[in-house]
């Protein structure tokens, strides 16, 4: 048995990959409501033809998580795969070029559907390499671990957090890898280090209303809002500096190392603007005001009024943090904080709601990582192109494995792009599939040998 079996294997099973993939596309998952179960199914099916063993985990209606094994011996080496499931909403389908079930295969080259990309391409890809190991019957020093979660679109606490602290808690895993897409074109693909925290904060202003000519009788909610937000840069000499994990310079470095020469990469650089936003949004503790609504009546003076706040944060900066120091600077403005299971009074007040919120990570130790090197290797090997190491702009799963020391080393890595995650029209190259089940596979293969 040899890389060469399983590269032949895949060659000669590519077109049932890719209509198990197209079923999976074709199988609503969407969240909300979360119709995981519908997806933990299909799944199920298709590994149990291959005696795998599979456990299927229901909560609430329709939703459920999965975990498959190679085998039941986890005393070695154990490696995880990890994948989300759900899918976000299609948005208005009439926009959508194909309807976004369909998951149309476009000249064998494009397959197009919500969540072709995020993250049902990685997926898939991850569930048939565990498959192929299975039937080609290696030899194996360890343990293939999919975990298949429900509720990473809504922040994972029931998917990926509840595998880890419940069905996997007493599982040591060695190398995890998260299979979101990694793709940042023109580039080529990216194995992702860390990415940063979120934090969506509605905030809502509490005033009094009055008639408009005598403003003095009431408390202008509008008024009390566009202060604080006028303030809102203050937090940032309110919250400790804390260095971001690589810097714009060492990114840069990362990055270059997928071009001829460093030159060559500065050019591109220059030209690509939003490359060069995206490695100053990585580096940097960033917030916008994302939305704002107030006032009912021209002549009448607003009780109420609200806005959103939407702040990535860098890894080792706690949302909680950025919470407390916010209502600390709403006291210094003359402004009262209303804690959110406070009854509203009589008094005008500012309260919080917290409508995302999740933590950045970072694998400190990943230049001395061998496996980590290995799957670098294997990557540029099967892509043909030399990848890059970065962080990742949006938020992932990987916060679970990484935050709570359940294991540390951890990868996003996955087929399609990043770019068209959540759009319409998302969409996958056939071939960038398949080179994700060749590289999971032979990864997996090499780690476990
Ligand atoms: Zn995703």
């Amino acid at each position: 048995m040899s890389k060469n079996n399983i590269l032949e294997y895949i060659e000669s099973h590519k077109d049932e990959f890719i209509t198990f993939f197209q079923k999976l596309i074709q199988t609503d998952s969407y969240n909300p409501p979360g119709n995981e179960k519908n997806l933990a199914i299909e799944i199920e099916n298709y590994l149990t033809q291959d005696n795998l063993r599979c456990d299927v985990f229901e909560f609430e209606h329709n939703r459920a998580n999965l975990i498959a094994y190679l085998h039941d011996d986890f005393s070695q080496k154990n490696l995880l795969f990890n994948g989300h499931m759900d899918i976000v909403p299609a948005g208005n389908e009439g926009d959508w070029k194909y309807p976004p079930l369909s998951a149309h295969n476009k000249r064998n080259k494009y397959i197009y559907g919500r969540g072709a990309a995020d993250m049902k391409g990685g997926l898939t890809a991850m569930i048939i390499a565990l498959k192929i190991l299975k039937e080609l019957q290696f030899e194996v020093n360890g343990n293939l671990i999919l975990n298949a979660v429900a509720d990473e679109e809504t922040g994972g606490s029931m998917g990926t957090e509840w595998s880890i602290n419940e069905q996997l808690k007493d599982i040591n895993v060695d190398f995890a890898i998260v299979g979101e897409p990694t793709g940042l074109n023109p580039l080529p693909k990216a194995i992702i280090l860390g990415e940063r925290g979120h934090l969506q904060l509605k905030i809502i202003a509490n005033g009094v209303s009055c008639h408009a000519s005598m403003p003095n009788m009431g408390k202008n909610a509008i008024m009390m809002l566009t202060k604080l937000i006028q303030h809102i840069n203050e937090i940032d000499d309110r919250i400790p500096e804390i260095k971001p994990p690589l810097s714009i310079k060492e990114l840069k470095e990362l990055i270059s190392a997928s071009f001829p020469s460093k030159d060559i990469f500065e050019r591109i650089l220059e030209d690509q603007e939003l490359l060069r936003s995206l490695l100053n949004s990585l580096t940097t503790f960033t917030k916008s005001v994302t939305m704002i609504e107030g006032g009912i009546k021209e002549n009448v003076v607003p009780d109420k009024c609200e806005c959103i706040i939407d702040f990535r944060l860098l890894p080792r900066q706690n949302p909680k943090y950025i919470i407390n120091v916010l209502k600390d600077l709403v006291s210094d403005l003359g402004l009262i904080f209303n804690e959110e299971n406070e009854k509203t009074g009589k008094e005008p007040n500012i309260q919080f709601e917290i409508f995302h919120e999740s933590e950045g990570s970072y694998w400190e130790e990943w230049r001395e990582s061998k496996p980590l090197t290995n799957f670098y290797e294997i990557v540029e090997n099967v892509y043909k192109k030399k990848p890059f190491y970065l962080l990742y702009p949006a938020c992932a799963d990987a916060h679970y494995l990484r935050n709570t020391g359940y294991c540390e080393n951890t990868i996003l890595f996955g087929p399609g792009s990043a770019a068209t995650a959540h759009s319409v029209d998302e969409f996958i190259e056939v071939e960038d599939f398949l080179n994700a089940i060749r590289v999971y596979t032979l990864f997996a293969y090499e780690f476990l040998k």
